[in-house]
């Protein structure tokens, strides 16, 4: 099957308030502009300077979603264009994106990503964690940057109960600290699912899914 074909069939099978982030990492261009002339417009990248490369060639009306976990001294480089961040796991990264956006004026979309699996190697907050983050004085002053949702990944394992559960935690966590509204904080996303995954992704709550090699082929 082509990335057209690949694309469409599983596009086609997400309910509609659930949106599609065709991750396209280590992928060329030709393959990203097959997906595109087939209608995506979302793309995940899970390094810097391979997404702003592939920014810099490719049509503007493209949202490039960073995926990846990010190093503080790169925020600069995608500050200007990016869509969403996903992986955010720290006030210090926070504060950073915040000042990159102010500089561009722009107010920058992320994700808190959020602890839910049991292996080590998995980024994240913990719960309380993200309850400190969201509730301390430095984090309500920050104006540049709006958190729209959570993400989170499961673990890797074949099995599905293990990854229902803990997307289910994640999407219990998305609850309770849904009705905490600020300025720069309102919880409507939840990132979860990929290749892999992301059936029952959509089974727990997720509205973001993130799949790459179901689209585009191995790695
Ligand atoms: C690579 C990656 C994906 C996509 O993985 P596939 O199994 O290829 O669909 C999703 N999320 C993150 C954070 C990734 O790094």
């Amino acid at each position: 099957m082509s990335i057209s074909e690949n694309l469409l069939r599983i596009k086609n099978n997400l309910p509609e308030n659930v949106h599609l982030v065709a991750v396209s990492k280590t992928k060329p261009v030709e393959d990203l502009m097959e997906a595109y002339h087939a209608g995506q417009r979302i793309f995940g990248e899970n390094k810097i300077q391979e997404m702003t490369e592939k920014w810099e060639q490719m049509p503007k009306d493209i949202q490039w979603h960073m995926i990846g976990h990010v190093q503080t001294n790169k925020v600069k480089y995608m500050a200007p264009y990016v869509n969403l961040i996903h992986g955010v796991d720290s006030l210090k990264l926070l504060i950073e994106i915040n000042k990159q956006a102010k500089k561009w004026r722009r107010v920058i979309p992320c994700l808190l990503q959020v602890y839910i699996a049991t292996e080590e190697t998995k980024f994240g907050l913990a719960h309380d964690e993200l309850l400190q983050l969201i509730h301390s004085d430095e984090f309500k002053a920050l104006e540049n940057i709006k958190i729209v949702g959570l993400m989170g990944m499961a673990s890797f394992t074949d099995n599905n109960d293990k990854i229902r559960s803990e997307f289910q935690s994640l999407k219990d966590i998305f609850n309770y600290v849904k009705p905490y509204q600020l300025n720069n904080c309102h919880f409507e996303h939840l990132s979860m699912g990929m290749s892999g995954d992301y059936q029952i992704a959509i089974e727990c709550g997720s509205t973001i899914v993130r799949i790459g090699s179901s689209i585009f082929g191995s790695r």
